[in-house]
């Protein structure tokens, strides 16, 4: 494929798994400052510094320890510690209290891929981290991963919304299967997070381009907005932004009844007029030691972003 932006997206994504250049970036002294706009820090104090900051402009923060894909049941574990000890800190700074600041979660950090256990030890995992988090007065949200986790991801969910029926789900909707799930979810209590989907999926089971991609955001957001759950917006979409905000009127919702969510760093003036207008407006925080595939991952969507990141290299 000679398309330009494909490959520019190539490159990038080789650079995310490349390890000499993964030192360099993070060696740099100038990386700090740079990397701060999209990721929360290392350090659960630093993190905490982000959210507050966050909380005292007037959004909620969801919190992502960064730490995807393990196979080795000790990162599982330190996972699943990082993010309890997180919730303790989050709790004594009195910012989880509501849902103020929670926590997002990826199986794949917690062992999902560990074999054929893997499902069992992630929920065991999950498990340790929502009962923290319900200690801490605040909820939990499970992203969701590529298309072949999406039944085990939404099993263990279940499981979890037994004992905690606050535990959020992730659909995606480039999947075909999504308008269903949407409708499986729409219920009383059920929080939803509709996003686009991130990952390189087949057109086996997923839309292909970007219109397509839209029609079935729409969709579902119908679906979500109609039904009985708590729908949230994870888009920097501006239509879809709007047509969010249109729909939600159609369905009469209050303020308090859905939410917008965007990235830290992206469309930062967008999240403080959303929240100005009295929507609840929502930040996805990623943090700790493994940021660079994060970053890289996002400056693969938007190159935009790698000018700027490029950019604050060279003259810092
Ligand atoms: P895009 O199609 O990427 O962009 C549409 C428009 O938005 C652009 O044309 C532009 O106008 C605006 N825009 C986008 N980026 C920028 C920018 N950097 N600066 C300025 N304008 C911009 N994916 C998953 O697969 N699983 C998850 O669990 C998951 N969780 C997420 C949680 C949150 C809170 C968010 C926001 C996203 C999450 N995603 C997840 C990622 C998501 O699936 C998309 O890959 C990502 O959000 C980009 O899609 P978009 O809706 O922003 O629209």
């Amino acid at each position: 494929d000679l398309n330009p932006a494909v490959l520019l997206r190539q490159t990038i994504l080789g650079m995310s798994r490349n390890d000499q250049l993964r030192d360099v970036i993070e060696k740099a002294p100038v990386s700090r400052d740079v990397v701060r706009r999209f990721v929360g820090g290392v350090t659960n104090q630093e993190v905490l510094g982000v959210a507050s900051e966050l909380v005292d402009t007037h959004r909620l923060v969801t919190i992502d320890y960064l730490g995807e894909d393990t196979v080795d049941p000790a990162m599982a574990t330190h996972t699943r510690d990082s993010y309890v000890t997180l919730l303790d800190a989050l709790s004594e700074a009195g910012m989880t209290q509501g849902g103020t600041v929670e926590v997002s979660l990826k199986l794949s950090a917690l062992g999902q891929a560990l074999g054929k256990d893997g499902n069992a030890i992630a929920l065991e995992n999950a498990r340790v981290i929502c009962q923290a988090a319900a200690n801490a007065g605040t909820t939990v949200t499970l992203d969701m991963e590529d298309h072949t986790t999406t039944d085990k991801t939404l099993s263990v969910l279940r499981d979890l919304r037994q004992d905690w029926p606050w535990v959020g789900a992730v659909l995606q909707s480039y999947l075909y299967r999504t308008e269903q799930d949407c409708r499986d979810l729409a219920h009383e209590g059920s929080r939803v997070r509709l996003c686009k989907g991130t990952y390189k999926e087949p057109e086996s089971v997923a839309f292909q381009s970007k219109a397509d991609v839209d029609l079935s955001y729409v969709r579902c957001l119908r679906i979500l907005m109609e039904g009985q759950g708590y729908p949230m917006i994870a888009s920097h979409d501006p239509r879809l932004v709007e047509i969010a905000t249109v729909l939600a009127e159609k369905a009469q919702r209050g303020a308090d009844s859905f939410e917008y969510q965007m990235l830290l760093g992206i469309r930062p003036e967008e999240q403080l007029r959303l929240a100005a207008s009295g929507a609840r407006m929502r930040v996805y925080v990623p943090y700790g030691e493994e940021w660079y595939g994060y970053l890289m991952r996002r400056m693969a969507e938007r190159p935009a972003n790698l000018a700027f990141f490029l950019r604050g290299l060279a003259t810092k």
